[in-house]
């Protein structure tokens, strides 16, 4: 059984002053049958940690470096993270992917660091809308998995995120079947890699304008285990919609 997962990613937004929107979250959804992480910015875990140490929520970081420490002026380490309190770190984003150059053996070494430090790896895969059309997502999305999920990945360091970059903060969502179609080819691949096991316990979350009203049909998808969410994690009442529909949602 794996359980479902609501992740927000906040980006490069939010004040000490903005922690009020997981009150309004965590009371109106006090006892989610769903997982719930917010990726905050690394100033805020800390604050958000002890504020909320018996909300029914985690935190986790966007980034982080590969090396535990040393001279990397200005960036932060799994470690780092851990002790802000942090659980999850997102690795791999494709804006850090655009924007940083990050590749996928940046991304691998990460993930490295984030295990090593005891803390779950989301990574981030996804095509650009001219890879989708020019009928290359599948290979695209192999490919960054063979090169940025680590050997020692398991169900219990590792979440796959699928993220077209082209339904990043668009509006626009792929349809049911394409969905469907990226998320059983990831399950596969994970399973003929990392074996059965380990490949059905991974976690396969969908991102991309997810909000209220398109969540429930996302999370009847197979091999949908929760969603990944941006801008609709920056407001209570659109990111606690998102918690119950994948609460509501089977499998
Ligand atoms: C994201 O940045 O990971 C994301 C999915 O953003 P949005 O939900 O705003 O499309």
């Amino acid at each position: 059984m794996r359980q479902k997962l609501a992740a927000g990613n906040w980006k490069m937004n939010g004040l000490v002053s903005d922690l009020g929107m997981i009150d309004t979250l965590t009371s109106a959804h006090p006892k989610p049958s769903s997982e719930v992480l917010l990726c905050l910015p690394a100033t805020l875990i800390a604050p958000a940690v002890q504020r909320f140490a018996k909300a029914p929520v985690s935190f986790g970081g966007q980034d982080c470096h590969a090396e535990t420490s040393g001279a990397f002026t200005g960036d932060v380490s799994a470690a780092m993270l851990k002790d802000a309190g942090a659980t999850h770190v997102i690795l791999g984003h494709s804006e850090r992917r655009t924007a940083y150059d990050e590749q996928d053996d940046a991304v691998r070494a990460k993930a490295q660091a984030v295990t090593a430090a005891g803390l779950t790896a989301i990574i981030c895969v996804g095509e650009s809308l001219e890879d989708r059309e020019a009928a290359k997502t599948l290979d695209l999305i192999g490919g960054q998995m063979s090169g940025s999920i680590p050997d020692e990945a398991t169900g219990g360091n590792f979440v796959l995120a699928y993220e077209p970059i082209w339904a990043i903060g668009t509006g626009l969502t792929p349809t049911m079947d394409q969905i469907a179609e990226v998320h059983d080819f990831m399950r596969a691949q994970l399973e003929d890699r990392f074996g059965e096991g380990i490949g059905q316990s991974v976690r396969l979350l969908y991102g991309g304008s997810v909000k209220p009203a398109n969540a429930d049909e996302i999370f009847a998808v197979p091999n949908v285990d929760g969603a990944l969410v941006g801008g609709a994690s920056l407001k209570a009442e659109d990111f606690g919609g998102i918690v119950k529909a994948l609460d509501a949602a089977e499998g």
